[in-house]
């Protein structure tokens, strides 16, 4: 049931399976993550996210360019997120770390008018559910034009600075927002991201990424959501 695209010309929407089409047209809860989903890799965001945190790590931490690197890649992979890591190994507040890293230049990115008229019409509720802080995704929409277009942003401080794809950050997040899983899908950047999403009955469409083979908790893969989006309303 995956659609494979290897670029943004090659996927043929066309070609994803009625029935999952059906239901995404059934679709009255919109989730989207932010970075790496409603913007292109390619526009850096995340590097230069990434050199800043290494940055923290080696002049607040004091560490080493190639410990920070380490320490990085290895509290990502344990936790989620550095930030997740830090403050579990290392009782770091959050505060002045996401403040930091998320100090970077967004001017490389600018609205794309279809992909705002596509979220627009997307019928009922639509949130934005990112591993970043508030200000990060305030000042991204912002960048995106997308600001309108989302009722609400669902941060790391609401999951309790526990990122996706801990179950915690999940039900954080269904507390604050009460919807039918048969009737919500979740649009990431991340395959880790889809799985509980999957268990509780949603339309789960993987951004970006080619995964190398099937994994039943995507339903669809797509690069970009704009083909997608268009084919649906
Ligand atoms: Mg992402």
């Amino acid at each position: 049931m995956i659609v494979r695209g290897s670029s943004h010309e090659a996927y043929e929407p066309a070609s994803c399976p009625e029935a999952i089409m059906d239901r995404l047209r059934g679709t009255t809860f919109w989730i989207f993550d932010l970075d790496d989903t409603l913007y292109h890799p390619r526009h850096g965001v995340l590097d230069q996210i990434r050199a800043r945190t290494r940055e923290f790590l080696s002049s607040h931490l004091g560490m080493q360019a190639a410990d920070a690197d380490r320490v990085r890649s290895s509290y990502l992979e344990k936790y989620g997120t550095t930030l997740a890591g830090l403050m579990q190994e290392d009782g770091l507040q959050p505060d002045s770390f996401l403040e930091f890293v998320h100090d970077i230049d967004l001017s490389a990115l600018n609205p794309d008018e279809e992909l705002i008229a596509a979220l627009t019409r997307l019928p009922g509720r639509k949130v934005v559910f990112t591993n970043g802080p508030a200000v990060h995704a305030s000042r991204v929409l912002s960048r995106l034009g997308l600001d309108a277009v989302f009722d609400t942003v669902f941060d790391i401080a609401a999951a309790g600075y526990q990122p996706k794809p801990a179950l915690v950050a999940f039900q954080r997040f269904r507390t604050a927002h009460v919807f039918e899983p048969e009737e919500a899908a979740i649009f990431d950047d991340q395959t880790r991201n889809l799985v509980y999403p999957h268990q509780i009955g949603m339309s789960c469409v993987l951004v970006g990424a080619t995964p190398l083979k099937p994994a039943e908790h995507v339903h669809v893969a797509v690069e970009h959501p704009l083909p997608l989006l268009q084919l649906l309303f």
